[in-house]
């Protein structure tokens, strides 16, 4: 009779390359915040797995009193932060929505050993349109929209 224990060989692998989500950010000219988060998940993913984006404080948060947030990357770790809620807790607070960005990608560094294969980046505005992005990696980059003009910006990133 064989093992009735069955091993998953099952490895998320998501690079600097390979993340898809998009997260979008908006705050309008009355002052209201929306935001909304689509995805196609990991490549190779396990069958029912559900990821950080349809998870509201994880791959998404909107408070309109405060700001917003929304992630991109592994979203197992993204869980395991509630990042966009963190971030969105600590521009409350008064952080800066760059340095809550950074942070919470700090937060997940700090519960990992060594320098992580996967890829994160947040992005996040507060009531007043500032803005931030972080990433665990570089090129991570997001499009800024204002007065019908498009800008891509490179984030900062841990490395
Ligand atoms: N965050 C998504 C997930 O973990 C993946 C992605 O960003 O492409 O499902």
């Amino acid at each position: 009779m064989g093992s009735l224990v069955e091993k998953s060989k099952y490895s998320p692998e998501i690079n600097a390359e390979n993340y898809d989500t998009i997260g979008m950010l908006c705050l309008d000219t009355y002052g209201n915040l929306s935001g909304s988060c689509t995805t196609s998940g990991l490549a190779y993913k396990m069958r029912g797995r559900v990821g950080d984006s349809p998870i509201i404080g994880s791959g998404l948060f909107v408070d309109n009193e405060v700001g917003a947030a929304t992630a991109t990357g592994l979203g197992e770790a993204v869980i395991k932060t509630v990042g966009s809620l963190l971030i969105v807790e600590l521009m409350r607070n008064g952080w800066s929505p760059q340095k809550a960005c950074e942070e919470a990608i700090n937060r997940i560094l700090s519960k990992h050993i060594g320098k992580p294969d996967f890829q994160v980046g947040f992005i996040a505005i507060n009531v007043a349109g500032e803005k931030g992005a972080y990433s665990i990696h570089n090129g991570f980059s997001y499009t800024y929209f204002k007065s019908g003009k498009a800008i891509n910006i490179s984030s900062a990133s841990a490395y």
